[in-house]
Protein backbone atom coordinates (compact mmCIF):
# COMPACT_ATOMS: atom_id res chain seq x y z
CA UNK A 1 0.00 0.00 0.00
CA UNK A 2 1.90 3.60 -0.80
CA UNK A 3 0.79 6.35 1.04
CA UNK A 4 -3.00 8.14 0.54
CA UNK A 5 -4.02 5.31 -1.57
CA UNK A 6 -5.01 1.56 -1.06
CA UNK A 7 -3.67 -0.48 -3.80
CA UNK A 8 -4.77 -4.35 -4.06
CA UNK A 9 -1.47 -5.48 -5.63
CA UNK A 10 -1.30 -9.38 -7.48
CA UNK A 11 1.97 -9.83 -8.79
CA UNK A 12 2.89 -11.79 -11.77
CA UNK A 13 4.36 -15.49 -10.69
CA UNK A 14 7.03 -14.77 -13.31
CA UNK A 15 8.52 -11.83 -14.89
CA UNK A 16 7.97 -11.99 -18.76
CA UNK A 17 11.33 -9.87 -18.60
CA UNK A 18 13.46 -13.11 -18.67
CA UNK A 19 12.17 -13.97 -21.89
CA UNK A 20 13.32 -10.64 -23.41
CA UNK A 21 16.41 -7.59 -24.17
CA UNK A 22 15.28 -4.41 -23.77
CA UNK A 23 17.70 -3.10 -26.30
CA UNK A 24 16.64 -1.01 -28.56
CA UNK A 25 13.13 -2.14 -28.39
CA UNK A 26 10.87 -0.21 -30.84
CA UNK A 27 8.61 2.26 -29.24
CA UNK A 28 5.33 1.16 -27.81
CA UNK A 29 5.19 -2.77 -28.57
CA UNK A 30 5.98 -4.48 -25.26
CA UNK A 31 4.74 -3.70 -22.20
CA UNK A 32 5.73 -4.82 -18.28
CA UNK A 33 4.58 -7.39 -16.17
CA UNK A 34 2.38 -4.88 -14.52
CA UNK A 35 -0.58 -2.25 -15.41
CA UNK A 36 -3.09 -0.33 -12.71
CA UNK A 37 -6.60 -0.35 -12.91
CA UNK A 38 -9.21 1.78 -11.18
CA UNK A 39 -12.96 2.45 -11.44
CA UNK A 40 -15.05 5.27 -11.23
CA UNK A 41 -18.40 3.95 -9.70
CA UNK A 42 -21.11 6.43 -7.80
CA UNK A 43 -19.02 9.58 -8.07
CA UNK A 44 -15.61 7.75 -6.60
CA UNK A 45 -12.28 5.87 -7.53
CA UNK A 46 -12.54 2.96 -6.41
CA UNK A 47 -11.09 -0.97 -7.14
CA UNK A 48 -7.50 0.35 -7.21
CA UNK A 49 -5.40 -2.48 -7.95
CA UNK A 50 -2.40 -3.15 -9.62
CA UNK A 51 -2.12 -6.94 -11.39
CA UNK A 52 -0.53 -9.12 -14.59
CA UNK A 53 -1.13 -7.37 -17.37
CA UNK A 54 -3.97 -8.88 -18.80
CA UNK A 55 -6.92 -8.54 -21.65
CA UNK A 56 -10.15 -6.21 -20.73
CA UNK A 57 -13.34 -7.81 -20.98
CA UNK A 58 -15.53 -4.90 -22.33
CA UNK A 59 -18.80 -4.41 -23.39
CA UNK A 60 -19.77 -3.68 -26.81
CA UNK A 61 -21.93 -0.82 -26.53
CA UNK A 62 -19.17 0.93 -24.15
CA UNK A 63 -19.83 4.45 -24.26
CA UNK A 64 -15.93 5.67 -24.94
CA UNK A 65 -15.90 3.26 -28.38
CA UNK A 66 -19.02 4.84 -29.25
CA UNK A 67 -18.54 8.78 -28.64
CA UNK A 68 -14.85 9.17 -27.32
CA UNK A 69 -14.43 10.08 -24.28
CA UNK A 70 -11.20 8.93 -23.66
CA UNK A 71 -7.87 10.82 -22.71
CA UNK A 72 -4.29 9.83 -21.81
CA UNK A 73 -0.80 11.02 -21.31
CA UNK A 74 2.54 10.33 -21.94
CA UNK A 75 5.58 10.53 -19.47
CA UNK A 76 9.00 8.69 -19.47
CA UNK A 77 11.15 7.62 -16.51
CA UNK A 78 15.09 7.00 -17.20
CA UNK A 79 17.51 5.51 -15.36
CA UNK A 80 21.17 7.30 -15.01
CA UNK A 81 24.79 4.93 -14.35
CA UNK A 82 24.21 4.59 -11.03
CA UNK A 83 20.91 2.54 -11.39
CA UNK A 84 18.76 5.11 -10.01
CA UNK A 85 15.37 6.16 -11.89
CA UNK A 86 13.88 9.47 -12.13
CA UNK A 87 10.39 10.29 -13.52
CA UNK A 88 10.30 13.60 -15.92
CA UNK A 89 7.86 16.18 -14.65
CA UNK A 90 4.91 14.01 -14.52
CA UNK A 91 3.29 16.48 -12.00
CA UNK A 92 2.88 18.67 -15.04
CA UNK A 93 1.04 15.32 -17.00
CA UNK A 94 -1.01 14.91 -13.96
CA UNK A 95 -2.82 19.00 -14.15
CA UNK A 96 -2.64 18.24 -18.24
CA UNK A 97 -4.42 15.09 -17.51
CA UNK A 98 -7.06 16.77 -15.34
CA UNK A 99 -7.73 19.62 -17.78
CA UNK A 100 -8.49 17.22 -20.35
CA UNK A 101 -10.97 15.37 -18.27
CA UNK A 102 -12.44 18.37 -17.38
CA UNK A 103 -12.73 19.45 -21.57
CA UNK A 104 -14.30 16.00 -22.28
CA UNK A 105 -17.08 15.92 -19.00
CA UNK A 106 -14.74 13.37 -17.27
CA UNK A 107 -13.97 12.98 -13.49
CA UNK A 108 -10.69 14.81 -12.42
CA UNK A 109 -8.20 12.08 -10.90
CA UNK A 110 -7.23 12.53 -7.04
CA UNK A 111 -3.17 13.22 -7.46
CA UNK A 112 -2.46 10.53 -4.85
CA UNK A 113 -4.16 8.21 -7.17
CA UNK A 114 -2.00 9.83 -10.65
CA UNK A 115 1.19 10.36 -9.05
CA UNK A 116 1.45 7.10 -6.28
CA UNK A 117 -0.31 4.84 -8.41
CA UNK A 118 2.20 5.55 -11.40
CA UNK A 119 5.40 5.12 -8.80
CA UNK A 120 4.27 2.46 -7.28
CA UNK A 121 3.48 0.63 -10.45
CA UNK A 122 6.98 1.23 -12.02
CA UNK A 123 8.67 0.39 -8.41
CA UNK A 124 7.15 -2.99 -9.31
CA UNK A 125 8.47 -2.88 -12.69
CA UNK A 126 11.75 -1.09 -12.21
CA UNK A 127 13.76 -3.42 -13.93
CA UNK A 128 11.61 -3.37 -17.05
CA UNK A 129 13.48 0.45 -16.95
CA UNK A 130 16.57 -0.11 -19.79
CA UNK A 131 19.57 0.80 -18.51
CA UNK A 132 21.13 1.47 -22.26
CA UNK A 133 21.96 4.90 -23.55
CA UNK A 134 18.52 6.81 -24.55
CA UNK A 135 16.65 4.19 -23.92
CA UNK A 136 13.64 5.31 -21.54
CA UNK A 137 10.55 4.00 -19.89
CA UNK A 138 7.56 5.21 -21.48
CA UNK A 139 4.60 6.01 -18.70
CA UNK A 140 0.53 5.85 -20.69
CA UNK A 141 -1.93 7.21 -18.07
CA UNK A 142 -5.53 6.88 -19.45
CA UNK A 143 -9.40 7.06 -19.03
CA UNK A 144 -12.06 6.07 -20.92
CA UNK A 145 -15.97 6.00 -20.10
CA UNK A 146 -17.49 2.89 -19.44
CA UNK A 147 -21.47 3.48 -19.48
CA UNK A 148 -22.88 0.46 -21.22
CA UNK A 149 -25.49 2.63 -23.02
CA UNK A 150 -25.94 3.96 -26.46
CA UNK A 151 -28.05 7.59 -25.33
CA UNK A 152 -25.76 10.45 -25.92
CA UNK A 153 -24.96 11.74 -22.49
CA UNK A 154 -21.89 12.26 -20.50
CA UNK A 155 -21.00 8.52 -18.94
CA UNK A 156 -21.49 7.83 -15.53
CA UNK A 157 -18.51 5.31 -14.95
CA UNK A 158 -14.98 5.13 -15.96
CA UNK A 159 -12.00 3.13 -15.88
CA UNK A 160 -8.35 4.37 -15.34
CA UNK A 161 -5.49 3.00 -16.29
CA UNK A 162 -1.56 3.15 -16.55
CA UNK A 163 0.61 1.43 -18.52
CA UNK A 164 4.32 0.62 -19.04
CA UNK A 165 6.43 0.34 -21.98
CA UNK A 166 9.77 0.43 -22.34
CA UNK A 167 11.18 1.79 -25.23
CA UNK A 168 14.91 2.23 -27.10
CA UNK A 169 16.51 5.42 -28.54
CA UNK A 170 14.18 7.28 -30.99
CA UNK A 171 16.51 8.55 -33.91
CA UNK A 172 14.35 11.68 -34.84
CA UNK A 173 15.46 11.74 -38.68
CA UNK A 174 15.25 15.61 -39.97
CA UNK A 175 11.47 16.30 -40.99
CA UNK A 176 10.27 17.23 -44.69
CA UNK A 177 7.16 18.87 -43.69
CA UNK A 178 4.02 20.05 -45.55
CA UNK A 179 2.07 23.10 -43.99
CA UNK A 180 -1.47 21.69 -44.11
CA UNK A 181 -4.24 23.93 -45.91
CA UNK A 182 -7.01 21.29 -46.30
CA UNK A 183 -7.71 19.64 -42.91
CA UNK A 184 -7.62 21.22 -39.06
CA UNK A 185 -6.26 19.48 -36.55
CA UNK A 186 -7.77 22.56 -33.78
CA UNK A 187 -10.74 25.41 -33.92
CA UNK A 188 -10.95 27.63 -31.14
CA UNK A 189 -13.40 26.30 -28.67
CA UNK A 190 -12.66 22.51 -29.58
CA UNK A 191 -10.38 20.70 -27.91
CA UNK A 192 -7.35 20.59 -29.04
CA UNK A 193 -5.79 21.53 -26.18
CA UNK A 194 -6.50 18.38 -24.41
CA UNK A 195 -4.80 15.19 -24.98
CA UNK A 196 -7.86 12.76 -26.15
CA UNK A 197 -8.00 10.27 -28.63
CA UNK A 198 -10.01 11.86 -31.04
CA UNK A 199 -7.78 14.58 -31.61
CA UNK A 200 -5.11 11.65 -33.16
CA UNK A 201 -8.28 9.66 -35.11
CA UNK A 202 -8.83 12.69 -36.72
CA UNK A 203 -5.29 14.34 -37.72
CA UNK A 204 -4.42 10.70 -38.64
CA UNK A 205 -5.62 11.48 -42.88
CA UNK A 206 -3.33 14.72 -43.17
CA UNK A 207 -0.34 12.84 -42.20
CA UNK A 208 -1.42 9.92 -44.71
CA UNK A 209 -2.12 12.27 -47.74
CA UNK A 210 1.53 14.34 -46.79
CA UNK A 211 3.43 10.77 -46.73
CA UNK A 212 1.64 10.15 -50.40
CA UNK A 213 3.46 13.65 -51.48
CA UNK A 214 6.82 12.35 -50.23
CA UNK A 215 6.74 14.28 -46.69
CA UNK A 216 6.62 13.14 -42.93
CA UNK A 217 4.30 15.46 -41.31
CA UNK A 218 2.16 18.10 -41.50
CA UNK A 219 2.25 21.41 -40.10
CA UNK A 220 -0.51 22.28 -38.76
CA UNK A 221 -2.41 25.92 -39.81
CA UNK A 222 -5.84 27.82 -37.92
CA UNK A 223 -8.95 26.96 -39.22
CA UNK A 224 -9.60 30.06 -40.72
CA UNK A 225 -7.35 31.13 -43.09
CA UNK A 226 -4.94 28.10 -43.18
CA UNK A 227 -1.86 30.41 -42.24
CA UNK A 228 -1.39 30.76 -38.51
CA UNK A 229 0.62 27.92 -37.61
CA UNK A 230 0.26 25.63 -34.34
CA UNK A 231 1.87 21.80 -33.92
CA UNK A 232 4.05 19.91 -36.24
CA UNK A 233 2.47 16.50 -36.57
CA UNK A 234 1.50 15.54 -32.43
CA UNK A 235 4.81 18.12 -31.19
CA UNK A 236 4.60 21.56 -30.38
CA UNK A 237 6.71 23.79 -32.47
CA UNK A 238 9.67 26.34 -32.40
CA UNK A 239 11.40 28.51 -35.00
CA UNK A 240 14.43 30.11 -34.38
CA UNK A 241 14.34 33.60 -36.24
CA UNK A 242 16.97 36.19 -36.56
CA UNK A 243 18.64 34.35 -32.90
CA UNK A 244 14.91 34.60 -31.30
CA UNK A 245 13.28 31.69 -30.17
CA UNK A 246 9.16 32.33 -31.59
CA UNK A 247 6.52 29.45 -30.68
CA UNK A 248 3.08 29.59 -31.40
CA UNK A 249 1.09 31.00 -28.08
CA UNK A 250 -1.59 28.92 -26.10
CA UNK A 251 -4.07 31.53 -25.47
CA UNK A 252 -6.93 30.36 -28.08
CA UNK A 253 -6.94 26.60 -26.98
CA UNK A 254 -6.17 25.34 -30.57
CA UNK A 255 -2.23 24.20 -29.16
CA UNK A 256 -1.52 21.27 -26.85
CA UNK A 257 0.48 22.31 -23.81
CA UNK A 258 3.16 20.30 -24.11
CA UNK A 259 5.66 19.71 -21.30
CA UNK A 260 8.72 19.57 -23.51
CA UNK A 261 7.90 22.75 -25.02
CA UNK A 262 7.66 24.37 -21.30
CA UNK A 263 10.83 23.05 -20.64
CA UNK A 264 12.61 24.12 -24.19
CA UNK A 265 11.41 27.28 -23.36
CA UNK A 266 12.71 27.78 -19.58
CA UNK A 267 16.12 26.21 -21.64
CA UNK A 268 16.41 28.89 -23.72
CA UNK A 269 15.87 31.17 -21.66
CA UNK A 270 18.42 30.26 -19.56
CA UNK A 271 20.62 30.28 -22.46
CA UNK A 272 19.91 33.89 -22.79
CA UNK A 273 18.05 33.51 -26.19
CA UNK A 274 15.12 35.76 -26.10
CA UNK A 275 11.80 34.27 -26.08
CA UNK A 276 8.48 35.36 -27.62
CA UNK A 277 5.52 32.73 -27.09
CA UNK A 278 3.01 34.61 -29.53
CA UNK A 279 0.86 34.45 -32.99
CA UNK A 280 3.25 33.54 -35.84
CA UNK A 281 1.59 33.09 -39.92
CA UNK A 282 3.52 31.49 -42.32
CA UNK A 283 3.85 34.57 -44.55
CA UNK A 284 6.06 35.78 -41.52
CA UNK A 285 8.04 32.90 -41.73
CA UNK A 286 7.80 32.97 -45.62
CA UNK A 287 9.29 36.33 -45.51
CA UNK A 288 12.24 35.65 -42.69
CA UNK A 289 13.26 32.23 -44.84
CA UNK A 290 13.99 34.85 -47.89
CA UNK A 291 15.81 37.35 -45.54
CA UNK A 292 17.89 34.42 -44.53
CA UNK A 293 16.99 34.95 -40.83
CA UNK A 294 15.51 31.47 -40.10
CA UNK A 295 18.31 29.74 -38.23
CA UNK A 296 16.70 26.20 -36.96
CA UNK A 297 13.27 25.00 -37.23
CA UNK A 298 12.41 21.82 -34.78
CA UNK A 299 9.17 19.93 -33.31
CA UNK A 300 9.43 19.58 -29.23
CA UNK A 301 7.35 16.89 -27.90
CA UNK A 302 8.37 13.62 -25.19
CA UNK A 303 8.73 10.73 -27.96
CA UNK A 304 11.63 11.81 -30.11
CA UNK A 305 12.24 15.30 -27.07
CA UNK A 306 13.66 17.57 -30.53
CA UNK A 307 12.94 16.88 -34.30
CA UNK A 308 14.28 19.08 -36.92
CA UNK A 309 12.75 20.04 -39.54
CA UNK A 310 15.40 19.93 -42.65
CA UNK A 311 12.36 21.00 -45.35
CA UNK A 312 9.15 22.69 -45.38
CA UNK A 313 6.75 23.28 -48.35
CA UNK A 314 3.83 25.88 -48.42
CA UNK A 315 2.28 26.62 -52.18
CA UNK A 316 5.38 27.35 -54.60
CA UNK A 317 7.91 28.01 -51.56
CA UNK A 318 10.23 25.45 -50.39
CA UNK A 319 12.02 25.70 -47.50
CA UNK A 320 15.26 23.74 -47.08
CA UNK A 321 17.48 23.86 -43.68
CA UNK A 322 20.82 22.59 -43.56
CA UNK A 323 20.07 20.64 -40.19
CA UNK A 324 24.28 19.72 -39.63
CA UNK A 325 25.08 23.44 -39.11
CA UNK A 326 22.43 24.01 -36.38
CA UNK A 327 23.41 24.91 -32.64
CA UNK A 328 20.57 25.32 -30.80
CA UNK A 329 18.37 22.18 -31.59
CA UNK A 330 21.41 20.03 -30.68
CA UNK A 331 22.15 21.78 -27.80
CA UNK A 332 18.54 21.51 -26.22
CA UNK A 333 18.56 18.13 -26.54
CA UNK A 334 21.70 17.61 -25.11
CA UNK A 335 20.57 19.71 -22.11
CA UNK A 336 17.28 17.78 -21.48
CA UNK A 337 19.48 14.64 -21.79
CA UNK A 338 21.92 15.52 -19.04
CA UNK A 339 19.07 16.28 -16.77
CA UNK A 340 17.36 13.27 -17.13
CA UNK A 341 19.83 10.73 -16.55
CA UNK A 342 21.81 12.59 -14.39
CA UNK A 343 24.43 14.01 -16.05
CA UNK A 344 24.24 17.49 -14.44
CA UNK A 345 22.46 18.96 -11.30
CA UNK A 346 18.65 19.22 -11.64
CA UNK A 347 18.44 22.96 -10.69
CA UNK A 348 14.83 22.90 -11.80
CA UNK A 349 13.34 20.29 -9.70
CA UNK A 350 12.11 18.27 -12.39
CA UNK A 351 12.90 14.75 -11.95
CA UNK A 352 11.27 12.65 -9.56
CA UNK A 353 12.73 9.80 -8.11
CA UNK A 354 10.80 6.67 -8.21
C1 LIG B 1 1.39 15.17 -26.40
C2 LIG B 1 1.37 16.23 -27.43
C3 LIG B 1 2.40 17.18 -27.57
C4 LIG B 1 3.68 17.14 -26.77
O1 LIG B 1 3.49 17.26 -25.41
P1 LIG B 1 4.65 16.78 -24.42
O2 LIG B 1 4.08 17.00 -23.08
O3 LIG B 1 5.84 17.61 -24.68
O4 LIG B 1 4.90 15.34 -24.75
C5 LIG B 1 2.25 18.18 -28.51
N1 LIG B 1 1.17 18.23 -29.31
C6 LIG B 1 0.17 17.34 -29.23
C7 LIG B 1 -1.00 17.47 -30.11
C8 LIG B 1 0.23 16.31 -28.29
O5 LIG B 1 -0.76 15.43 -28.22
Amino acid sequence: MAAGVDIKITKIPVSKLSEMSLENIPFGKYFTDHMLEADYINGEWTNITIKPYQLLHLDPALSAIHYGQSIFEGIKAYRNDQGEAFIFRPKENFKRFNLSAERMCMPAIPQELFMEGMRTLIELDKNWIPSQKEHSLYIRPFMFATDVMLGVRPSETYKFMILLSPTGPYFAAPMKILVEETYTRAAPGGVGFSKNAGNYGGSLIAARQANKLGYDQVLWTDAFEHKWLQEVGMMNVVFIINGIAITPSLEEGTILKGVTRDSVLTLLQEMGIPVEDRPINVDELIAAYQAGQVQEVFGVGTAATIAPIKEMKYKEHILQFNVDSWIIAPSLKKQLDDIRYSKVADTHGWMIKV
